[in-house]
């Protein structure tokens, strides 16, 4: 039994106070409650370490373990080799600052309502960075991606946070030991989040990389903004190898990435932290290379976007493959459950004990409303519901059954309208099926220079 346990009292006051640590890593030694300990340990049970590694626009599919043919992903691989892997795992949403919101509250976007470019993740969303920093917990965050900067509220809850320029993920680590350096001889645990961008566009990865995956014949500008961003608005017609030239790049950054993830872990495993830190990596969301038309992210709620990878390595739990499906909003209460943390409540659920008691399935929610763009969709069994909320994203609802058709080419929403009209439902009942208002928003002249040149270099300002 591993149940989510409460606190005996809340000290101090407000929300956070009513979250603290109940007790100790139950799962990871497999105890019932509270009372007992670590076997030949003390009465109270470690807590481990968390190492949160987001890396920005990774497809699920572009990964060995999930199941791609190119070495994109070695230290990846041999990681989930000793974790649990969640085999369908979707993103809340296909842009950044969304997807991580529902990740850091466990909330769908109705709920935390940052979903536009102009929205910021309010002062009184409860963020895992807060609930852990209530639970002794010290908080690191380091970010590439300004959509989850310091401006638009992802700090809450760290006593560190730091939002970089792009720069090779590799240079991360650096940040990472000083810190870790810093801390030593530190009390409690810490939490570290990073947020690395590699695979983001514009794609240009490092010569040895490009070599690697054969990229090196792209012309020159195919790795600027400027020509995903005409690709994207239908200004720049692709060539007949635009898509196999961008896909070999970015591959190209995966690979990249995943030399850096493994840096990480082989800096974690010469500190000897390894066996009391649990790792969780994931993406935001994915990318597309035209299957549906589309170049990049944030303009569709296709698969090829939706799909991330989702690989935790927590002490004390044996590694497997799982494939229930699994969401952004889920790894909070699933983290939290780990820990015998109380979590506030959710939309999303404890993977691990979901799959203990046979639960059936959730279905899976997203939704896009950037630039123009706004969509909701849900998965139920096999099948997928798509409503278009704005004329880019189509006229009427689509259906496609998954199971059948995973490139989702074949709309089946005219011979099953039965179906449709349930799954709209399911949308209604979420508060999915309509415009969502952003809880906050920051104007553009509120942001500072600095972090408006970023996003552009990203792509995502004019
Ligand atoms: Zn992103």
């Amino acid at each position: 039994m591993h149940d989510i346990r409460f606190a005996p009292a809340a000290i101090g006051s407000g929300v956070r106070s009513a979250l603290r640590l109940a007790c100790g890593p139950a799962l990871a030694f497999g105890l019932a409650a509270c009372g007992g300990g670590p076997p030949g340990g003390t009465a109270e049970a470690p807590r481990p370490n968390i190492v949160l590694y987001i890396v920005d626009t990774v497809r699920a599919d572009r990964l060995g373990v999930y199941g791609y043919g190119k070495p994109t992903s070695p230290r990846l691989d041999a990681f989930a080799a000793g974790a649990v892997l969640f085999e369908n795992a979707y993103a809340q949403s296909s842009w950044t600052r969304p997807a991580v919101a529902s990740l850091f509250t466990g909330l769908l976007p109705p709920a935390h309502r940052t979903v536009g470019r102009r929205s910021v993740l309010p002062e009184d969303a409860t963020t895992l960075a807060e609930i852990l920093a209530v639970n002794g917990y010290e908080g690191m965050g380091l970010v590439r991606n300004p959509n989850v900067g310091r401006a638009f509220g992802f700090a809450q809850g760290f006593s560190r946070f730091r939002s970089e320029d792009r720069e090779r993920d590799e240079t991360m680590l650096d940040r990472v030991r000083l810190w870790l350096d810093e801390r030593q001889g530190a009390e409690g645990p810490f939490f570290l989040f990073l947020h690395a961008i590699d695979p983001h566009g514009p794609y240009d990865p490092a010569p040895e990389f490009e070599e690697m995956f054969e990229a090196g014949g792209a012309p020159a500008h195919y790795r600027t903004v400027r020509y995903l961003l005409g690709l994207n608005r239908g200004e720049v017609e692709p060539e007949p190898e635009t898509a196999d030239a961008l896909s070999r790049l970015y591959d190209a950054e995966v690979a990249q990435n995943d030399r850096a993830f493994g840096e990480l872990l082989d800096e974690l495993e010469a500190r000897g932290l390894v066996e009391d830190t649990a790792v969780i990596y994931l993406s935001d969301h994915g990318e597309e290379f035209a299957e549906h038309g589309r170049w990049e992210h944030g303009l569709s709620l296709y698969e090829e976007v939706l799909r991330v990878p989702l690989v935790m390595r927590l002490p004390g739990v044996p590694p497997r493959r799982v494939e229930e499906p699994a969401q952004h909003v889920d790894v909070l209460p699933t983290l939290l459950a780990y820990l015998g943390v109380e979590a506030p409540p959710t939309d999303g659920r404890d993977l691990l004990a979901a799959r203990r008691r046979g639960d059936a399935p959730l279905d899976v929610y997203t939704h896009l409303d950037v630039d123009g763009h706004r969509a909701a969709s849900v998965i139920r069994g096999p099948y997928k519901l798509v409503l278009p909320q704005s004329p880019s994203q189509g006229t009427a609802p689509m259906l496609f059954d998954l199971d059948a058709d995973p490139g989702e080419l074949t709309d089946l929403a005219a011979d099953r309208p039965d179906i449709v009209e349930r799954m709209l439902g399911l949308l209604a009942e979420r508060n999915l099926a309509g415009e969502i208002v952003s809880a906050e928003e920051i104007e553009d002249d509120q942001i500072d220079e600095d972090v408006r040149r970023r996003l552009r270099a990203l792509g995502y300002v004019d």
